[in-house]
């Protein structure tokens, strides 16, 4: 199990990992303590001998949390089906406290299908609701009262993740059918900030209610959706300014690296001369890796000397001049390289693209960006309908 972010892999589909986030760990027993109350008091009013007992409603309390986070988990994969059917790219799927999170590298390139993408989810979620409540009328009365009550509990958290999924609280499902509606009449980044803007006045008020009904839940609730809405404009507005930037106008314009050739002794020179926590590694002035730090320590100080750049790179993201910005940051992000090797024609390393050169690209060419989306309003405005 690789720990990532808090989070571990705990399986995968078609190559995407399945994590889970240790917040999930911490509430699960919560809501087996909650749901098992729930069980205890069903039973009570049903009149059900010997089934209030502890062990009992604590067991079928598990159960239903457990099955809670695997509708989760069916929602979530839904949503990951549908994006894959429809060319998007999905990166991982992590299941936490307040649901599940699908990561995409790619969203489907149409808005309709990012519409539909987000609506499988809740839609899945109402028929699991549905299938629930065909159990609960399904299962025998009496003798089988906590299956029964089980089905009919699964059912209704169903109904309430369908439901509170679909309200437009940008980035929930809801929000993202609403930014995908804009998208034609307002383009991506006014869109994507209208859709933000939204969804984090549903986080105010989400808030103020967990505040008034002291209610944690939706204070974390809340929180994310604030989070997740405000990271998600500035992403868009990256994008937008990025893709329209070649990668010749963001680099670093120097060839720096090192021969593949060097001791790792001289590579550690290398990298505290250029002040670089990685830097590329040359054979005959292409780039074919990576070496960092981080390679050099692995490899014991007495044996630098002899080994060399070659034997302990790894793989380095390569992009041409002409390739756009957007398309460089996401290739050094998949890579986990915090660097892409800038090549010409010729496949020669002419420069580096780092996080830095992003930065100070996104400072530089975004009032440029910002001019440019203003006169395509006007021009959409302007256009006859
Ligand atoms: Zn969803």
């Amino acid at each position: 199990m690789r720990q990532t972010r808090g989070a571990w892999k705990v399986g995968s589909l078609r190559g995407i990992p399945i994590r889970v986030h240790v917040s999930l760990l911490l509430i699960l027993p919560l809501l087996a303590y909650l749901f098992s109350g729930a069980f205890r008091r069903a039973a009570e009013v049903a009149h059900i001998p010997g089934a209030q007992g502890m062990g009992v409603s604590g067991l079928w309390g598990l159960g239903v949390a457990v099955g809670l986070f695997a509708s989760i988990l069916i929602h979530e994969l839904a949503h990951t089906l549908y994006a894959l059917r429809r060319g998007g790219q999905v990166r991982s799927i992590t299941l936490m406290m307040v649901g599940g999170v699908s990561e995409l590298t790619e969203a489907p390139p149409r808005p309709r299908d990012e519409a539909l993408m987000a609506l499988v989810g809740p839609l899945t979620s109402l028929a699991l609701a549905g299938l629930f409540g065909l159990a609960t009328w399904g299962v025998d009365g009496t003798r089988a009262f906590h299956l029964q009550f089980a089905c009919f509990y699964l059912a209704t958290l169903n109904v309430f993740l369908g439901l509170f999924n679909l309200l437009p609280a940008f980035p929930m499902d809801g929000g993202r059918i609403l930014r995908a509606l804009l998208v034609g009449r307002l383009g991506p980044v006014r869109a994507t900030r209208v859709a933000s803007l939204v969804g984090r006045g549903f986080a105010v008020a989400f808030a103020v209610w967990g505040l008034v009904t002291l209610n944690p839940f939706l204070l974390v609730i809340a929180f994310f959706i604030y989070m997740g809405a405000e990271g998600e404009a500035r992403q868009a507005r990256m994008k937008a300014v990025l893709e329209r930037v070649r990668v010749a106008e963001l680099m670093t314009p120097r060839a720096v690296g090192m021969e593949a050739d060097v001791s790792l002794e001289d590579a550690l020179w290398d990298l505290r001369r250029e002040r670089r926590g990685v830097l590329p590694v040359m054979d005959a002035g292409r780039p074919v890796g990576a070496v960092g730090v981080e390679e050099v320590r692995r490899v014991p100080e007495a044996e630098r000397i002899r080994r060399t750049a070659r034997e302990v790179m790894r793989p380095v993201p390569v992009a041409p001049m002409e390739e756009n910005g957007w398309r460089a940051l996401r290739l050094m992000l998949e890579s986990e390289v915090p660097l892409v090797a800038v090549v010409d024609a010729g496949g020669q390393l002419v420069g580096t693209l780092d996080v830095d050169d992003v930065q100070r690209g996104m400072a530089l060419f975004q009032t440029r960006e910002e001019r440019a989306e203003r006169e395509s309003r006007r021009w959409r405005q302007e256009r006859p309908a």
